[in-house]
């Protein structure tokens, strides 16, 4: 028997829903990898499934966990994140214009910009805190969708979820989240008034750096449902279903989801907290820190944390930067974030020269290390980085 509705998200995401093998009484339900399914002699499938490539039962159960953590209608899970964002705009119906922000993950950015304009999408990038900006972007009529990241990478902008969707649902745009970096631990933006949030489920819903999974989550708004059949409806012609492998592993992360967020979102706080004063630091980004710009936004937004992710901006420049991240031993030098490893990297050199990212910033994704270890591979970074010069 699944859990019942009700029931808060941290009971949802510790039980994986509740569902216990029928057939064997299995706490830990069993992976279906089965590509296709019996057909009874009347042409009927009487337990819904037909094939591999539109539907599987252990595919369905993690969509249906994070539904219930988003409180959203339905979700779709498919192999990455790029997969469940580029699948959502070419679900648009065309020509389409869509609005996204300039600081935001740099892939999506590059896509948007490059090749979304062969699908008939055509992109403002506007600054996505700014609501007059979002506003001003708007084009009657043309507009379909606005796309907002909060905290955005890897400057950790935040924008105000509600106050874009009272613009967005004015205009009869819809609005979508991707809500990676603050995961569903922190924040809902289906309850804010969003129409459909994506996450990387590579990073915080699995925590584990051993999946790529992404996830779309449509609300039970007027609006989501003709969005939703035709992404749904794409997923299946085109293939792009997760593998039942990869979503029991992504049902097993998503089971300690809560803990894992809050602790890191702790931690990183600590860390945001032992660098101010520093004077190896330029500047700390963490929405967490009261001096951030949109510090009260965050609090409203986020509730039970500001997230695992910081971004430092490196006294002396870009090769200053580059040292101290060579200097860390316990923060790892990888692309990536969400696991239960701390990871830093060089974005500038990442993105490439379209992006807005400075070239003396460094990214941390703050694992589940004691943040005293942390703090002090960190400082010792820092200090032999500037001796170095
Ligand atoms: N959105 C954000 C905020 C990300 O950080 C990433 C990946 O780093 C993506 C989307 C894309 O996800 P994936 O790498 O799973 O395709």
């Amino acid at each position: 028997m699944p859990n019942k509705p009700d029931l808060s998200p941290e009971t949802v995401a510790a039980q994986a829903g509740g569902a216990v093998d029928p057939a064997t009484g299995a706490i830990i339900p069993p992976i279906h990898l089965a590509s296709t399914y019996e057909r009874d002699a009347d042409l009927t499938y009487p337990k819904g499934f037909i094939y591999g490539r539109p539907d599987n039962a252990t595919i369905r159960q993690a969509e249906d966990v994070i539904t219930s953590l988003e409180a959203g209608d339905r979700t779709l899970l498919l192999p990455s994140g790029m997969a469940a964002a580029t699948t959502l705009f070419l679900a648009l119906e065309t020509p389409a214009h869509v609005i996204a922000p300039r600081v935001m993950y740099w892939s999506l950015r590059n896509w948007l910009a490059e090749t979304a304009p062969r699908f008939g999408i055509e992109t403002t990038f506007v600054d996505a805190t700014d609501l007059d900006a979002i506003r001003a972007a708007i084009q009657p009529g043309r507009t379909r969708l606005i796309w907002l990241e909060t905290p955005a990478n890897p400057l950790w902008h935040i924008s105000d979820i509600a106050a874009v969707a009272q613009i967005v649902h004015g205009a009869g745009a819809l609005l979508a989240v991707d809500s990676t970096c603050a995961s569903p631990a922190l924040t809902r933006p289906l309850a804010l008034g969003a129409d459909v949030v994506m996450h990387s489920a590579t990073k915080y819903l699995n925590g584990h750096s051993d999946v790529l999974a992404g996830s779309l989550t449509f609300s039970r708004t007027r609006r989501a449902p003709a969005i939703a059949e035709r992404a749904a409806a794409y997923r299946a012609s085109m293939g792009s279903i997760l593998g039942p492998l990869e979503a029991a592993l992504l049902l097993r992360g998503m089971r300690t989801l809560f803990v894992r967020v809050a602790r890191q979102s702790e931690s990183a706080l600590e860390i945001a907290r032992a660098m101010t004063g520093n004077a190896a630091v330029a500047e700390i980004l963490y929405p967490g820190l009261e001096d951030h710009p949109a510090h009260d936004i965050a609090r409203r937004q986020m509730t039970g944390g500001f997230g695992g992710m910081l971004s430092i901006r490196v006294a002396g420049g870009e090769a200053t930067a580059v040292r101290t991240a060579a200097a860390l031993t316990l923060w790892k030098r990888a692309t990536s974030l969400g696991g239960v490893e701390s990871l830093v990297e060089h974005r500038a050199s990442i993105e490439g020269p379209a992006s807005p990212c400075p070239p003396d910033l460094l990214r941390f994704s703050v694992g589940l290390e004691n943040p005293a270890d942390l703090v002090a591979d960190l400082q010792h970074a820092l200090a032999q980085a500037r001796n170095d010069r």
